[in-house]
């Protein structure tokens, strides 16, 4: 499959996915376990797209890094067990590590607490010519934050700066960070992976009887289930308050894993592949200073 073809493959899967004006969002409209009609009997095509994706995401690396003029931002926001990790590592297993950046925001430390919530995201942001990963990231202030008023509480906030507004004020001001940076040549995609209820528990289960799997496993996980449909109403109202033709959202169907890598694959190709993407330019006099280097290596012995 050539490059072009690829990249409008690329195209058409991410179009399905991508939200760009949140006022009309809704999530009941987006199925966690859509495939576009793709059968589970065709997945070995689809891994076969997917190594063509990883190649093709590599290719575009490569020059991001070597033109050195744009930074991508990635974001990836999910309930526990709706595949970030494998995600990660799938997609981007093609891509120079020296070019990308992988940073995992847990429970804020006591140091990330003294700061303002944005703090710890933004002092990790990716550099020109690089692709930064947040797995997680300042959205959880949105999501876990909002769902558990008592870690509102511990972040230490003057009360008098804690209104009934909290939130749409975070919105706002992500609203605003992400369009300082979209405007600085940061380009930001958020992905969340779309799970449903049903498959978390099975996804739980099989963690609880595969004992290679225990490790990924941990009760307070099951325990936030209880939460599911505030959890769901808080990626709602995050998802129509924050996405921008700028910094859009994708909403990944992830009850399929296979399918999830493949429009993850496929949004980060487009993303790139928008960019413009050009090796620098080697002028003449370069050209010139690399032609007498090649002539005086190839005239000496050793
Ligand atoms: P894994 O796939 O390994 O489970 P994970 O991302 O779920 O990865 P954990 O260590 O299990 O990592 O969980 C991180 C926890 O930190 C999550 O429950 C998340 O909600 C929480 N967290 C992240 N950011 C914040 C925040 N700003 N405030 C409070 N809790 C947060
Ligand atoms: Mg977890």
């Amino acid at each position: 499959m050539k490059t072009k073809a690829v990249i409008q493959k690329a195209r058409q899967f991410a179009d399905s996915f991508r939200v760009t004006d949140g006022k009309k969002f809704r999530l009941k409209d987006f199925d966690p376990a859509d495939t576009l009609g793709i059968k589970s009997a065709d997945k070995p095509r689809a891994q076969k797209a997917l190594a063509i994706g990883v190649q093709t995401l590599a290719e575009l690396q490569d020059k991001l890094y070597a033109q050195d003029k744009w930074a991508v931002l990635l974001i990836f926001q999910a309930m526990d067990a709706a595949g970030k990790d494998g995600v990660i590592k799938h997609v981007l297993s093609g891509v120079n590590p020296q070019g990308c950046d992988v940073h995992s925001f847990k429970t804020p430390s006591a140091e990330d607490l003294d700061h303002d919530y944005l703090w710890r995201c933004l002092k990790v942001l990716p550099g020109r010519g690089k692709i930064g990963i947040f797995n997680r990231s300042y959205y959880e202030e949105t999501l876990v934050v909002r769902v558990h008023p008592e870690l509102l509480a511990k972040q230490k906030l003057p009360p008098e700066r804690v209104g009934k507004k909290i939130w749409e004020h975070r919105f706002a001001d992500i609203r605003n960070v992400e369009q300082y940076l979209s405007r600085n040549g940061v380009v930001v995609r958020k992905f969340f992976l779309h799970l449903s209820k049903k498959e978390q528990k099975r996804r739980f289960l099989e963690r609880i009887e595969t004992p290679d799997k225990n490790w990924k496993f941990s009760a307070s996980d099951a325990a936030e289930r209880a939460h599911w449909d505030e959890y769901m109403a808080a990626y709602e109202d995050m998802i129509r308050h924050t996405a921008t033709e700028e910094s859009p959202w994708y909403v990944v169907p992830a009850d399929n894993k296979w399918f999830t890598r493949i429009i993850v694959s496929a949004a980060i190709i487009e993303t790139l592949d928008s960019l413009g993407l050009q090796y620098p330019e080697v002028g003449q006099a370069q050209r010139q200073a690399l032609a007498a280097t090649k002539a005086a290596l190839l005239k000496k012995q050793r």
